[in-house]
């Protein structure tokens, strides 16, 4: 090794992790690296340094004004993917740390899962997968954030370990623990944040639904009350302390008990059947659709207006399709309301 990067303080910290972690934790120094060599950071860490470049992001920014799952709700209580982001990094930090497991790696995967999540929620995602030619899909479009759209092109130039635990983070309707062996992160950290975004979704959604009145908190099943508790933070800290626990009985794997599984998977189920497919939603989630539907089939008709007019990010070595795909994706919802609008509405004359 030589001698200046034994001296710098990144260094002194890579040697830190190495005897504060546990043995199986992602240690910073052993990153696979990036996809483009670059001189690393005198201060800090890989992990540190990209879950830095994460928040500086413009697609991180752009979270705040991203359904979650009650469209552009006016209400100020409302989760947005921003505070969706921002809970699952705070529950994954919360285990990763407990577990003595690389704390940076988990929140830097934490705070990019989501960027590549379309305006109007899944509506957004179903309408681009059926649109585009090769399908969509969140998970794969926050990797392409990261990787290509980020700095004109350029990308963020993460570590491997992050980039794969953005890749491998979804879930839908699958199961929570041990996804198929393609879909689980290499990493600890990364298989941790897939855990936190399932409990932080199950929690939040189920909160701002009671809020909205889409359904009252009598209507939750009993087995999940009994099981988890009765309040939103009782139910957190249910999850959150059997995956530690039951994580530490068996160290080096991600466990959690059958009984709070079953309950988890209950109140996940729940929401599926009575909230995001409930008439409420759904019937949002049809007109936001038709919105975007709308708005891709315009710039199929006019192409040339995306690349001139208004999707400064057009990328001539991609297809026309994909950097349809890629606007509308990095939308935010009050954007998509607004080209809409601009598209679609007459607009009245203003006549002095
Ligand atoms: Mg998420």
């Amino acid at each position: 090794m030589n001698a200046e990067i034994c001296t710098t303080v990144r260094y002194e910290l890579e040697q830190r992790e190495r005897s504060l972690l546990a043995p199986f934790a992602a240690f910073s120094a052993d990153s696979r690296g990036r996809e483009r060599a670059e001189e690393e950071c005198r201060y800090r860490m890989a992990y540190q340094h990209d879950r830095d470049r994460i928040i500086h992001s413009k697609a991180f920014r752009r979270l705040k004004y991203k359904t979650q799952v009650f469209l552009a709700p006016s209400g100020d209580h409302y989760r947005t993917r921003l505070t969706h982001t921002l809970e699952v990094a705070q529950i994954a930090r919360t285990i990763a740390k407990a577990l003595f497991l690389n704390e940076d790696l988990t929140e830097a995967i934490a705070l990019g899962h989501d960027l590549g999540h379309t305006p109007f929620g899944h509506a957004g995602e179903a309408v681009l997968n059926r649109l585009h030619p090769d399908g969509f899909n969140h998970f794969q479009q926050s990797l392409r954030v990261v990787d290509l759209l980020e700095k004109d092109g350029a990308g963020l130039n993460l570590s491997f370990e992050v980039r794969d635990g953005i890749i491998k983070h979804s879930k839908g309707k699958g199961q929570i623990l041990s996804p198929a062996l393609e879909h689980t992160a290499i990493t600890l950290e990364g298989q941790i944040v897939r855990l936190a975004d399932i409990i932080a979704y199950v929690n939040h959604d189920l909160d701002d639904a009671i809020r909205a009145q889409t359904i009252s908190a009598a209507q939750i099943p009993e087995a999940c009350r009994y099981t988890l508790g009765d309040s939103h933070t009782r139910r957190i800290n249910t999850m959150v302390t059997d995956i530690i626990d039951e994580s530490r009985k068996e160290p080096g794997a991600l466990k959690i008990s059958t009984e709070v599984l079953e309950a988890m998977t209950e109140l996940r189920a729940f929401l599926f059947a009575n909230v995001y497919e409930s008439p409420a939603v759904y019937n949002d989630f049809i007109k936001a659709s038709r919105l975007l539907e709308e708005i891709y089939s315009y710039f199929q008709n006019k192409p040339h207006e995306l690349s001139e007019k208004y999707y400064p990010g057009y990328l001539k070595h991609c297809s026309f399709a994909d950097n349809l795909r890629d606007f509308i994706a990095s939308m935010t919802d009050r954007y998509a309301f607004s080209l809409y609008e601009k598209l679609f509405l007459p607009h009245p004359w203003n006549i002095k």
